[in-house]
C-alpha cells in the first residue's frame, strides 16, 4: 500500500473504531507505519474527526532512541523527557503532539494497531475474574496486568512482547490492559476487523449466557433547564449540568479515562454546599458526578465539558453491570489513581479536548 492509500484506510478504520461502542471522548488511538515511519492520532483529537492530513508522521529510527535510554526516576520528569524525544521525532511538517501511547504502537510489528476502550471488553478487564476470564476467553491474547498510562507501560509491553514472541514465534494480535482497553493488531484492514469482531461477539455470548444485558436499561430522559439544574449550577458554580437520569453509576476510578473526564469518585447523595464543601476537604477538588436520589447528574465549565462526564457516566454503569458477568467490578487502587490525578500528560488532552468544541 503506498501512503495515501494506507492513510484512507487508517483514516476509515479511525471513524469505523470511534464510535460509542468502542470509545468515549478523546480516547482511543490508531496507527499505521512502514519500514521508516509511523503515522498514529495526535493527542487531543477524537478518532471520529480523523483525517489523512491530521496523522502525526513518526521518524521510527529517531523515536527507537527511547528503547535504549535510561529514563529518569521521577515520573514528571520522566514524562517530560519522553514527550521531547516524541516531539522530536516528528517528520517535517507534523506539528500536532503524538499520543503518549505512541511507542507502544510502534514496538507491535503489524501495519495497523487499533486501540480503544470498548465497554464490552472493559466490563471484563475493569472485572474482578478479569486475568483468568481473558485467559479462559481469548488464549491467545497478550494479558497486561494494571500499569501506570505513559512511558511505564510502553516498557512494560516491549518485555511482555518480546516474551510472547519467544513463547510463540509472533506477536500477539490482540493485548488485553487491565482497566484500560484493548489493542488488536493487524497487516490488512480486514485482519483488524475480523479478530474485533470475534473478541466483540464471544463477549456478547458471555454477558448473554450470564444472563446480562449489553445496554443500560431505558432511562427517562434528562429534563435540562428545570429549576434543580439551575440550583445545581449555581451551587458548583459552573456552566453547564448534564444527565439528570437514574442509574446505578461506578462509585470508583474504572479507567484513566473515566478519570480524566469524570474524575475518580462520584458525589453521593442531595446535595448541599456542606456536602460539596465537605468533598471537596476529601478529595482536593470538586466533583463532577452528581449521585443524587433525585437523579446522576455531570457538571462542568460548560455543556461540551459536562456532556463529555455524563459520557463517562454511562459508559462507567454499563462497565459495572457487565463486569457482574465476571465476579463484580474492579476500582484502580489508590496508588494508581493517585498518579492519574497528578498526570500532566492526560490534563493537557483534557485541555485540548475541551478547547476543540
Ligand atoms: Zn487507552
Amino acid at each position: 500500500m503506498d501512503t495515501p492509500a494506507l492513510l484512507n484506510t487508517l483514516t476509515s478504520l479511525s471513524h469505523e473504531f470511534g464510535k460509542t461502542d468502542y470509545v468515549f471522548g478523546g480516547g482511543g488511538n490508531t496507527s499505521a507505519k512502514n519500514a521508516d515511519t509511523l503515522w498514529i492520532k495526535p493527542s487531543g483529537t477524537s478518532l471520529a474527526d480523523m483525517t489523512p492530513e491530521r496523522f502525526v508522521a513518526i521518524d521510527r529510527e529517531k523515536l527507537s532512541a527511547l528503547y535504549t535510554f535510561t529514563p529518569p526516576t521521577n515520573t514528571a520528569e520522566r514524562e517530560s523527557v519522553v514527550k521531547d524525544m516524541m516531539m522530536a521525532s516528528r517528520r517535517p511538517g507534523s506539528e500536532a503532539r503524538p499520543s503518549v501511547e505512541t511507542p507502544l504502537h510502534d514496538l507491535i510489528e503489524a501495519v495497523f494497531v487499533i486501540h480503544t476502550h470498548p465497554s464490552l471488553v472493559n466490563g471484563l478487564t475493569c472485572s474482578q475474574d478479569a486475568k483468568a476470564t481473558a485467559a479462559r476467553l481469548f488464549p491467545e491474547a497478550l494479558w497486561v496486568p494494571y500499569i501506570d498510562p505513559g512511558f511505564t507501560l510502553s516498557i512494560d509491553v516491549r518485555d511482555r512482547l518480546d516474551a510472547y514472541k519467544r513463547q510463540h514465534g509472533k506477536q500477539p494480535t490482540i493485548i488485553l490492559l487491565q482497566n484500560h482497553g484493548i489493542f488488536i493488531a493487524g497487516d490488512t484492514p480486514e485482519a483488524v476487523r475480523s479478530t474485533y469482531r470475534q473478541v466483540m461477539g464471544t463477549l456478547k455470548d458471555e454477558y448473554q449466557a450470564a444472563g446480562i444485558a449489553c445496554a443500560l436499561p431505558d432511562m427517562p430522559p434528562p429534563s435540562p433547564g428545570s429549576a434543580k439544574v439551575e440550583q445545581l449550577k449555581q451551587l458548583m458554580e459552573v456552566g453547564a449540568v448534564a444527565g439528570g437520569s437514574l442509574l446505578t453509576v461506578a462509585e470508583g476510578p474504572l479507567t484513566p479515562d473515566h478519570m480524566v473526564y469524570a474524575k475518580a469518585f462520584p458525589y453521593s447523595g442531595d446535595w448541599s454546599a456542606a456536602g460539596v464543601a465537605a468533598y471537596r476537604k476529601q478529595y482536593g477538588y470538586a466533583p463532577r458526578i452528581i449521585n443524587s436520589p433525585a437523579g446522576v447528574y455531570t457538571v462542568g465549565k460548560d455543556a461540551k465539558a459536562a456532556g463529555l462526564a455524563w459520557d463517562a457516566v454511562l459508559d462507567g454503569a454499563l462497565i459495572r453491570q457487565l463486569a457482574a458477568a465476571f465476579g463484580g467490578v474492579r476500582y484502580l487502587d489508590d496508588r494508581a489513581r493517585q498518579f492519574i490525578e497528578n498526570w500532566e500528560v492526560e490534563s493537557y488532552r483534557e485541555k485540548q479536548s475541551q478547547q476543540s468544541a
